[in-house]
């Protein structure tokens, strides 16, 4: 096995400047290619030695199942059968009808070339490592050439189409190889690539963070050369195939799928497949390519089953997350209406203490209203009262004085009174005593009869007046 040693070399395109993209790679940013560091120091296009060189019998019997984890060339002969091998030879059938001579490069285990040549194609296999070659012819009986294909006795526009799946960014010198496989076609001949597709542009980091399966192809002994769309259209042109068409691959997340030609590329119309159902072995073909086709059909239908299934899940999380935002917005705006309600709560509490504080003071206010209009109206009424002894005590002064007076005059008439009655009884002791004497005299007067009588009786003596007035008592 060679020993890799760092490169500097330029991209095919001839570009030298070339920027870090890995460890193993640089990039070439003119044409959009990965360009790998390794330098084989000898061609590993030509398998000398089967059990050292890279391409020798250990790249399928030991480094591809041991280093890289792939099933060994027996079970890819079975595998790749119903998988890859039909896919390719579906979308050749749109471009090639039987019996085109068709020539497979890195034909591996050459059951690509058997499923062509059971459809009618005059198909042939070609292999670096002579063990491999002929292990082809031992599992499928096809016709095989080993080594590069320059070595090949490939008469010039002998061929129909030159079909090679995973071999263009194995080889060291990409153009020279496409130009003489040119070189090998028929007018109208094609070439069929799969070849993984670098996307242009994108960074390791921008891979290893998409978890991307291109990172996959970071083979940098055996990947010499990764191409994106735009660098692959070049080399075509470079190797004077520069009509190019890229198809669906059948491992689409990391690989391009292109037929290229020196002439316009037109497919072909349905009646092409018609040899299909003129042997037996061609109609076995077509069988599985219509069991294949109903396979795809159905993971297409799962795929978009998978793909509803995703969309409404994806939906649902978007829904999902969706109603925790609102359900998050209707929190805060909870929370914010529950703070600003707590604060209202303790503003209306503060307020009311102030309202109850000063509804104290205006009920003390009204109460000292009170006392003080009952003190006024006292007041009032004591000034009246005061107003109204004040009269009273005036007129009694008044009286007082009057009385004094009257005092004086009662004194005073008392004393005439008392003086009257002196009088007046010194009066009625003369009244008396003149009454008595008038009583006497009226009483002699009306007893004048009986004085007359009496004094007819004179003839007797007059009695003493005391005893007669005793006797009238
Ligand atoms: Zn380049």
């Amino acid at each position: 096995m060679s020993t890799p040693t760092p490169s500097f070399r330029p991209c095919w395109c001839g570009n030298a400047q070339l920027e870090p993209f890995s460890e193993h790679y640089r990039a070439c940013r003119n044409c959009e290619t990965l360009v790998s560091m390794v330098d084989h120091d000898k061609d590993v296009s030509r398998v000398a030695d089967d059990n050292a060189d890279l391409y020798g019998r250990d790249y399928w019997f030991g480094h591809m199942e041991n280093d890289l984890g792939f099933a060994n060339i027996y079970e890819r002969a079975r595998i790749d059968l119903t998988e890859r091998c039909l896919f390719w030879l579906e979308t050749l059938l749109r471009f090639q009808r039987p019996p085109a001579r068709i020539l497979e490069l890195g034909s591996a285990h050459g059951g690509f070339v058997a499923l062509m040549r059971w459809a009618g194609f005059d198909a042939r296999g070609l292999e670096l490592s002579p063990e491999i070659a002929a292990l082809a012819t031992q599992l499928f009986g096809v016709p095989m050439w080993q080594g590069p294909i320059e070595d090949q006795p490939i008469p010039a526009g002998s061929l129909d189409l030159i079909a090679a799946m995973d071999v263009l960014e194995h080889l060291p010198d990409p153009v020279a190889t496409l130009r003489h496989c040119g070189s090998r076609l028929a007018p109208g001949g094609q070439l069929l690539l799969q070849t993984p597709q670098y996307r242009e542009g994108a960074t390791l980091e921008q891979f290893q963070a998409e978890g991307h399966r291109f990172v996959e192809h970071l083979k940098e002994r055996e990947h010499l050369y990764l191409f994106s769309a735009t660098s692959v259209k070049r080399i075509a042109a470079a190797a004077g195939v520069p009509h190019i068409t890229f198809e669906p691959a059948v491992f689409s997340h990391y690989d391009m799928f292109v037929v290229m030609s020196a002439a316009p590329i037109a497919p072909l119309p349905a009646e092409a497949r018609q040899p299909l159902t003129e042997t037996a072995g061609a109609r076995l073909v077509q069988a599985l390519l219509d069991l294949y086709q109903a396979i795809a059909e159905s993971k297409v239908a799962n795929a978009v089953l998978a793909a509803d299934v995703d969309f409404l899940k994806r939906i649902g999380q978007e829904r999902l997350a969706q109603g925790s935002a609102e359900g998050a917005q209707l929190n805060a705006t909870i929370a914010d209406l529950t703070a600003r309600l707590a604060h209202s709560e303790q503003d209306r509490a503060d307020r009311l203490a102030v309202i109850e504080q000063q509804g104290a003071e205006i009920g003390r206010a009204a109460m000292l209203d009170g006392v003080v209009a009952e003190l006024t109206a006292r007041l009032q009424h004591s000034e009246q009262d005061r107003a109204d002894r004040l009269v009273v005590i005036e007129q009694q002064g008044a009286e007082i004085g009057r009385a004094a007076m009257l005092d004086g005059v009662v004194q005073n008439l008392t004393a005439r009174l008392q003086h009257s009655e002196q009088d007046r009884a010194d009066r009625l002791v003369v009244i008396e005593r003149q009454g008595a004497e008038i009583g006497q005299l009226l009483q002699l007067w009306n007893d004048r009869d009986a004085v007359a009588k009496r004094l007819a009786e004179l003839k007797r003596p007059v009695a003493s007046p005391a005893r007669r007035r005793e006797k009238h008592d």
